[in-house]
């Protein structure tokens, strides 16, 4: 998931591309976890890793994560060894040797903090019991929602950057402002991004005029985002 733009890249074919040429293919999933349905083992990849808080609601300065191919799990390739990555049956003998945990575990250098994984733990709880798939298909949606009423009623206003194939996007839509109030372009977009915070819809904003609206499954709802095109139809028109 490229973070600019929303664009979702076919993590399988990818990984058969990268290593036909060779290569040692890892992914930055700092976007999709959470957002879009992975099969990392079927796909491939080497590698991959992720924060935990944007979708995962881990909060800020959450741990993050990681995924080795079983291929990988009891490789000797040179790595960061640290302690509480040494095998749990020997760990405490504190011997010369590092003797790698088989598996991801095998990379981590030290304990992981406890108070930072409660948040984590609370969430993934509900993202066990709600299912990607389910959560897949209300972000759809939500998205969709989104994209047929900026087309329908902001269609001046804002242009849509994310590719509009539901298949290569998750939940977030990139928005570049057009012009509105008589501003264009990034003054424009930053004016409407200050307004659409002032009214209490919180997307984020990418230098030089992008803003990312992601409607999340979890805990947005259609009207929410129908609130998001209401703030936008109130700044255009002068009023907030
Ligand atoms: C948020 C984000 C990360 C996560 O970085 P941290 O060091 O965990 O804060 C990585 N890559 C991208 C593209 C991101 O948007």
């Amino acid at each position: 998931m490229q973070y600019r733009s929303g664009q979702a890249f076919d993590i399988a074919e990818i990984t058969r591309l990268g290593h036909a040429a060779g290569a040692v293919v890892g992914f930055d999933l700092a976007h999709a976890a959470g957002n879009l349905p992975l099969r990392l083992h079927d796909d491939g990849p080497d590698f991959a890793v992720w924060c935990h808080y944007k979708y995962l609601n881990g909060g800020p300065g959450a741990v993050g994560g990681c995924f080795v191919h079983a291929r990988h799990a009891r490789t000797d390739r040179p790595r960061c060894a640290g302690w509480w990555g040494h095998d749990e049956a020997t760990r405490f003998r504190m011997g010369p040797h590092f003797q790698p945990t088989p598996g991801a575990d095998g990379w981590q250098l030290s304990n992981p903090p406890i108070l930072g994984l409660a948040p984590l733990r609370g969430s993934l709880e509900l993202f066990d019991r709600v299912g990607m798939d389910a959560l897949r298909a209300k972000s759809r949606s939500l998205t969709g929602y989104l994209e047929t009423l900026i087309d329908q009623r902001l269609a001046g206003t804002l242009a849509i950057a994310t590719p509009r194939d539901p298949a290569q996007r998750g939940a977030q839509l990139s928005l570049r402002v057009l012009e509105g109030r008589g501003l264009r372009g990034r003054e424009a977009g930053r004016s409407l991004f200050e307004s659409l915070a002032a009214q209490g819809v919180l997307g984020d904003w990418r230098e030089p005029d992008v803003i990312r609206i992601s409607p999340a499954p979890m805990y947005n709802s259609h009207g929410d985002v129908l609130r998001f095109v209401r703030a936008t139809e109130a700044w255009r028109e002068g009023r907030a």
